[in-house]
C-alpha cells in the first residue's frame, strides 16, 4: 500500500467515536488489588490521546523521531503509544519488568531521547519502582554519550507530591500511608527526581488543549519498534509500519476471536509485548471492541484471580498463554471451579506450543467443554497470528495450531531446502509475504535478511520447526534449534515434554539435546515437580516410562533432574538454550538481559546430574 496515506490513531479512535461509539467502554482496568478498577470510554481515551499528543509536541517531538514507554498496565501506557502513533512518532515500548540495563540498551538502540515511565506498579506481593530502573537506565546511557533529555512520569502509585525532594530523594522506609490515587494505604515509594528532566504526566497535561490533529502518514511509514523476547539469542529491534500492520491486526483479531461488538474481550498479555501491541491495543480499537487489562498477575491474591476478573467482567474472549495455563493446572480445578465463567465463548492462547494436556484442561475445566480453543502461532515477527484456527469453523486437534490465516502461504522444507508435501516434518516458511510482516530490524537491515531470508532463498524462515499430519493440520514444535537427533532420529523437545507432563507428579518441564558419545545426542530433562511430590528414582523409572511408552525406547532420556524453577524470559517463555548450556556444564550461558530470574541458573548446575 505505498504511497497510500492513514493515521493509525485516527482509524483506532476518532473513526470509532465519529461512528457512534463515542460513549462505548475502550478499556476497563482491573488493579493488582481486586478493589482497584476503572474505566475509559472511546470519547475520553481520543481526548486523553489529543492532550498527550500535545504534550509531545510541546516537547519538541515530531513525525519519524522516538519515544520509549516503560509503564504499568494502566491506562496511560496506551494514551502514550497511540498519542505517538497519531504524531508519526515510532513508539519503543520496553516491558516494565526490565531491568536498567534492558531499558538502557533499548533506549540507545531506539534513539529514544524522551522517556515516559510509570513511578512504579505492584504485581501480586511485589513492589517494583519503576522510576528508580529508568534513572539507572538513564545513567547508563549517559554514561554511554546517549542523552535522554526529557523523562515524563506517570503518578500511579507516589501518594503525594510533598514526599518527593527536589533534586534529591525519599528515604526508601516501609512506611504505610495514604495514597490519594488509589485511596487505599500503599508503602511508600521514594522516588529520586532529576530537575530539568523529570516531569509529572498530570502537570504536562494540566495546560494542553485536548485536540490535535493527526499526522497523515505514508502506509510504509514506521509505527513502532518492539524487540522479540530473546529465547534465541540476543533480542532483536522488530520494526513494524503502519499500513499493513493495521489491516493484519484489525483482521486477525475480528477472525480468529470471532469478534463481535457484544463481545468482552480480555487479553491478558503485557502491552510490553507484541501480544499487547496487537491484541490488546491496536486490534481490538480497531473494532471499536470492549477490552479488559489487567495490572497485576494470576497468582494474586489467589490462583482464581483470572477467573475472578472475567465473572466480573463477563468476559467472552479470552486470550493467555501456555505457561499461565500450565501454572494455573497445578493448583488444581477447585480455584477455576469457584467461578461460573458462563460469559466465556472463545479461549485463545499464545506463546509456546501447548501440549495436549494444557489445551484439554483449558476446554474441559475452563471452557466447561463448550468453548472453542484458538491456538495462535505467531512472532513478534509477523504482527499478528499466521496460524490459528477460526473458532466454530475449524475443527481442532489438541496441540495443534490448525492451518494458515488468510494471506500466509505456509511451507515444510526440509534442512537442504527441500519442500516436504503431504506428511512431514520440517523448518516452518512462508512463502509469500503477508500485510504484518515486519519491515526491518532497526538500525541492522543486515541481520534482518541474513536472520530470515538467507538460509531459505524466497521465504520468510519462522525459525521454528513443524510437522504436518494426514489430515494437514499443522503441529509447531517450537524452535528448530530445540529439535535433537538421537542416532539419526529427529526429535522434537515438545513431543518429549507432552510425554512427561502427562505424569501426575510433573508441573512442567524442559528437555534439551546434550552430545552423547555414541548416539550423538541424547535428551536431558528439567522436571519441576507438583507441591508435595518428591523427585526420587522410582519418580525417575515412571518418567522414563512413560516417555518410551508415548514416543519410542530411542527417545528414553538419559538424564532426568530436578528443577525447583526454569530459567524463563520475562514473556514467561523457557530459556532451552541456557538449559542446553546447564545440561553440558557450561557456565557461558550468552546473552541473558531478558532472563526473569537468574538465580534459578546456579540451582540448576547445583543438582545437574554427572556425566554418563
Ligand atoms: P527471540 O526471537 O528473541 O528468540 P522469541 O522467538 O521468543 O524470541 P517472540 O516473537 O516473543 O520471540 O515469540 C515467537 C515464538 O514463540 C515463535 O517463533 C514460536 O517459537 C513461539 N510460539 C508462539 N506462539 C506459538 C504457538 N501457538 N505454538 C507454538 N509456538 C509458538
Amino acid at each position: 500500500m505505498e504511497g497510500a496515506i492513514t493515521n493509525v490513531c485516527y482509524n483506532m479512535l476518532d473513526r470509532n467515536v465519529n461512528n457512534g461509539l463515542g460513549d462505548r467502554v475502550a478499556f476497563y482496568w482491573e488493579g493488582n488489588d481486586p478493589e482497584d478498577h476503572a474505566q475509559i470510554t472511546y470519547r475520553e481515551l481520543l481526548c486523553e490521546v489529543c492532550k498527550f499528543s500535545n504534550v509531545l509536541k510541546k516537547k519538541g517531538l515530531k513525525k519519524g523521531d522516538s519515544v520509549a514507554i516503560y509503564m504499568p498496565m494502566i491506562f496511560e501506557i496506551i494514551i502514550a503509544m497511540l498519542a505517538c502513533a497519531r504524531l508519526g512518532i515510532i513508539h519503543s515500548i520496553v516491558f516494565g519488568g526490565y531491568s536498567e540495563e534492558a531499558l538502557a540498551e533499548r533506549l540507545k538502540g531506539g534513539k529514544c531521547h524522551l522517556l515516559i515511565v510509570g513511578d512504579g506498579v505492584w504485581r501480586g506481593t511485589k513492589l517494583l519502582n519503576l522510576k528508580n530502573i529508568a534513572d539507572g537506565a538513564m545513567a547508563i546511557c549517559e554514561k554511554q554519550g546517549h542523552n535522554v533529555t526529557s523523562c515524563v512520569v506517570v503518578r500511579h502509585l507516589t501518594p503525594a507530591e510533598e514526599d518527593i525532594v527536589p533534586g534529591g530523594c525519599t528515604d526508601y522506609d516501609e512506611e504505610e500511608i495514604h495514597c490519594v490515587i488509589a485511596k487505599r494505604p500503599y508503602k511508600k515509594l521514594g522516588i529520586h527526581w532529576t530537575e530539568g528532566r523529570d516531569t509529572w504526566w498530570h502537570d504536562e497535561m494540566s495546560s494542553v488543549s485536548d485536540e490535535c490533529e493527526p499526522e497523515w502518514m505514508d502506509a510504509e511509514d514506521p509505527l513502532f519498534i518492539l524487540y522479540t523476547s530473546g529465547s534465541t539469542g540476543k533480542p532483536k529491534g522488530v520494526l513494524h509500519t503502519q499500513g499493513g500492520y493495521m489491516l493484519f491486526a484489525a483482521t486477525t483479531f475480528k477472525y480468529a476471536f470471532d469478534y463481535h461488538l457484544n463481545d468482552i474481550y480480555w487479553c491478558t498479555a503485557d502491552v510490553g509485548w507484541i501480544t499487547g501491541h496487537t491484541y490488546v491495543c491496536y486490534g481490538p480499537l480497531a473494532y471499536g471492541a470492549t477490552s479488559v487489562i489487567f495490572e497485576g498477575v494470576p497468582f494474586y491474591p489467589d490462583p482464581g484471580r483470572f477467573w475472578a476478573i472475567i465473572d466480573k467482567y463477563k468476559v467472552s474472549k479470552f486470550y493467555t498463554a501456555p505457561t499461565a495455563i500450565r501454572s494455573l493446572m497445578k493448583h488444581g480445578d477447585e480455584h477455576v471451579k469457584r467461578y461460573n465463567r458462563e460469559s466465556l465463548k472463545v479461549l485463545g492462547t499464545v506463546g509456546e506450543p501447548i501440549n495436549p494436556e494444557a489445551w484439554l484442561w483449558y476446554h474441559k475445566v475452563v471452557g466447561n467443554g463448550k468453548c472453542a480453543i484458538v491456538d495462535t502461532f505467531w512472532q513478534t515477527e509477523t504482527g499478528g497470528h499466521t496460524l490459528t484456527p477460526l473458532p466454530g469453523a475449524t475443527p481442532c486437534k489438541p496441540g495443534s495450531a490448525t492451518f494458515p490465516f488468510f494471506g500466509i502461504v505456509a511451507t515444510l522444507l526440509t534442512e537442504d531446502g527441500k519442500v516436504i508435501e503431504g506428511e512431514g516434518e520440517g523448518y516452518l516458511v512462508f512463502k509469500q509475504p503477508w500485510p504484518g510482516i515486519m519491515r526491518t530490524v532497526y538500525g541492522n537491515h543486515e541481520r534482518f535478511e541474513t536472520t530470515y531470508f538467507k538460509k531459505f532463498f524466497g521465504y520468510y524462515c519462522t525459525g521454528d520447526g513443524a510437522r504436518r499430519d494426514k489430515d494437514g493440520y499443522l503441529w509447531v514444535t517450537g524452535h528448530i534449534d530445540d529439535m535433537l537427533n538421537v542416532s539419526g532420529h529427529l526429535i522434537s523437545t515438545a513431543e518429549v515434554e507432552s510425554a512427561l507432563i502427562e505424569h501426575s507428579s510433573v508441573a512442567e518441564n524442559a528437555v534439551v539435546a546434550r552430545p552423547h558419545p555414541i548416539k550423538g545426542e541424547c535428551l536431558h530433562c528439567f522436571v519441576t515437580l507438583k507441591d508435595g511430590k518428591t523427585f526420587n528414582s522410582k519418580v525417575i523409572e515412571e518418567l522414563k516410562l512413560q516417555v518410551r511408552k508415548k514416543i519410542g525406547a530411542l527417545a528414553t532420556p538419559d538424564f532426568l533432574q530436578e528443577a525447583p524453577g526454569l530459567p524463563k524470559t520475562r514473556s514467561g517463555k523457557i530459556m532451552r538454550r541456557v538449559l542446553r548450556k546447564i545440561a553440558v556444564g557450561d557456565r557461558n550461558l550468552g546473552d541473558v538481559s531478558t532472563m526473569a530470574d537468574e538465580s534459578v541458573v546456579d540451582l540448576l548446575f547445583k543438582l545437574r546430574p554427572n556425566d554418563l
